[in-house]
């Protein structure tokens, strides 16, 4: 059995700590934050601050691969969500009207999901985590730097443990990044002489506003979670505890969306959206909360088939992370840290067998993931630029569209969509499946399902009233 650090203690790197020490390592995640979670988890959303977290109080939803991963992995973490107040949710309730067979069918269980607000959430993992007796979590800690030791590849450095901002070294047989969206990784590698980690980064350029509200009941669902309307969407997620959220997104540069930081506007506009105004007939538990400037990044330790490092490998948003508008992240971390521990499982005697084995699975098994939403950030950005100029949009992707169109009346197709969405299968895949081309070609040319609501010319009305 190993030594395990991990830089970080957010939910992916959690996840991963509590997935290691299951398999009999003795885990130490390092966290600069001072505080843990409170005792009670519905009390972390008032109660919890965590200042390395900047998305922390921004809305989150997990999705049934999360369910799927914790399941499998972390057997009671589900329920223990469940406890903390967070709530199941099923989008086969809101199946579209347009889908006339209605008939439930095998598997239909795995679309249902748990989810609360992130620092609920969080506070429930970290709780998990803080009982698992082969896990510490050292919290008021920050990591600095890495520790060499001897090479296990012919000019490679090799990481043996990490420094602390208190100038101690914390000793490990494996350093696990999981320090979020801004890693400092790079210049640890710098520091250390590896050469350089192959880094992709650009602004996802979206801009995020945000209101809670609380109420005996949660709203109905009308519609999609996430809803594109004209230049904007909108995204709608049930909580826990009689708590959800609403949020309005578009380009940053979008500059009229600016006035949504006044709750009276943001009300405004989402009352003026049919499948939406209802939600917000709660108790308004915050202001506005708007969010810009989140980078797309994706680092990787192997290069041109080479590992750069071993020793240090990195996991959730230290990774990759995306414009988070379609509620991903905690879902593709998790799935990424069981990958880790097959990796681990399998390699650990071996540092560069691991670095190799664990970028494999993860070029296999999530970064397509990271793909397909830099792709449809690119789409939808663009179409949202386009209706802003009053230009046409431009065409969608077929293959997507042909999908969604299907998803409108074939209960087949909408079932595939929302595993595309929801991260239980990719688009290939479904779109591999026996009869699925020809339940797409069924309702070829048919447009995609639009959502209700203002134009751009009544939009900026509302903007400016
Ligand atoms: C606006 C917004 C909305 C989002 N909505 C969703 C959603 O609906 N669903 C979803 O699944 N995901 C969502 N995400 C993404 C999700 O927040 C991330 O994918 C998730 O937090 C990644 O977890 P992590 O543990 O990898 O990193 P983080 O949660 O960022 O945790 C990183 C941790 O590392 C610590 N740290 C930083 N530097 C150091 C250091 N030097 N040493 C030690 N520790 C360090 C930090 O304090 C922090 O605790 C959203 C993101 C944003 C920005």
């Amino acid at each position: 059995m190993a030594g395990i650090v991990v830089c970080g203690g957010g939910v992916v790197g959690l996840c991963a700590g509590l997935m290691l020490a299951e398999d009999g390592h003795e885990v130490t995640v390092l966290e600069p934050d001072p505080t843990g979670p409170p005792e009670q988890p519905a009390a972390a959303w008032d109660d919890w601050r965590r200042g390395g977290v900047a998305q922390f109080r921004q809305p989150h939803t997990l999705f049934p691969r999360f369910r799927q991963v914790a399941d499998a992995e972390l057997p009671g973490l589900v329920d223990r969500l469940v406890d903390g107040g967070c709530v199941w949710v099923d989008y086969l309730e809101s199946l579209p009207p347009s889908i006339e067979d209605r008939t439930p069918r095998p598997g239909d269980d795995r679309l249902r999901f748990v989810t609360g607000r992130r620092p609920v959430t969080e506070a429930v993992v970290a709780a998990a985590a803080e009982a698992h007796p082969r896990l510490s979590v050292r919290r008021g800690v920050r990591v600095v730097g890495l520790v060499a030791g001897p090479a296990a590849l012919p000019g490679v450095p090799h990481v043996a443990g990490v420094r602390t901002d208190s100038g101690a070294e914390v000793r490990a047989d494996l350093v696990v990044d999981a320090t979020g969206r801004r890693s400092p990784s790079a210049d640890w590698l710098t520091e250390l002489g590896a050469h350089p980690a192959r880094v992709e980064s650009q602004t996802s350029g979206f801009a995020y506003y945000t209101r809670y509200f609380a109420g005996p009941e949660q709203p109905r669902r009308i519609g999609p979670q996430l809803a594109p309307l004209g230049s904007v969407s909108l995204i709608t997620l049930g909580g826990d505890n009689g708590t959800w959220s609403v949020t309005v997104f578009g380009p940053t540069r979008d500059t009229p969306l600016k006035a949504l930081r006044e709750p009276a506007v943001f009300d405004r506009v989402v009352g003026a959206c049919p499948r939406q105004a209802h939600w917000l007939d709660g108790r308004p538990v915050t202001g506005v909360l708007a969010m810009a400037g989140v980078l797309d990044r994706y680092r990787r330790l192997v290069v041109d088939g080479e590992p750069v490092v071993t020793g240090l490998v990195a996991v959730g948003d230290a990774w990759a992370c995306t414009n988070p508008s379609a509620g991903r992240g905690i879902s593709v971390g998790a799935v990424h840290a069981q990958l880790l521990r097959a990796a681990v499982r399998a390699e650990l005697d071996d540092p560069a067998g691991l670095v190799r084995a664990f970028d494999e699975a993860t070029e296999r098994g999530v970064t397509p993931f990271y793909r397909t939403q830099l792709a449809a950030d690119r789409a939808r950005i663009a179409e949202m630029d386009a209706l802003r100029a009053g230009r046409e949009a431009p065409p969608p992707d077929p293959v997507r569209a042909g999908l969604l169109a299907a998803a409108v009346h074939d209960p087949d197709a909408y079932r595939g969509l929302l595993e595309t969405v929801t991260c239980l299968a990719l688009p290939d895949e479904v779109l591999a499946r026996p009869g699925m081309a020809q339940r797409i070609a069924a309702h070829a040319g048919e447009p995609p399902p639009v959502t209700p609501g203002p134009d751009r010319t009544r939009l900026l009305e509302l903007l400016s009233a």
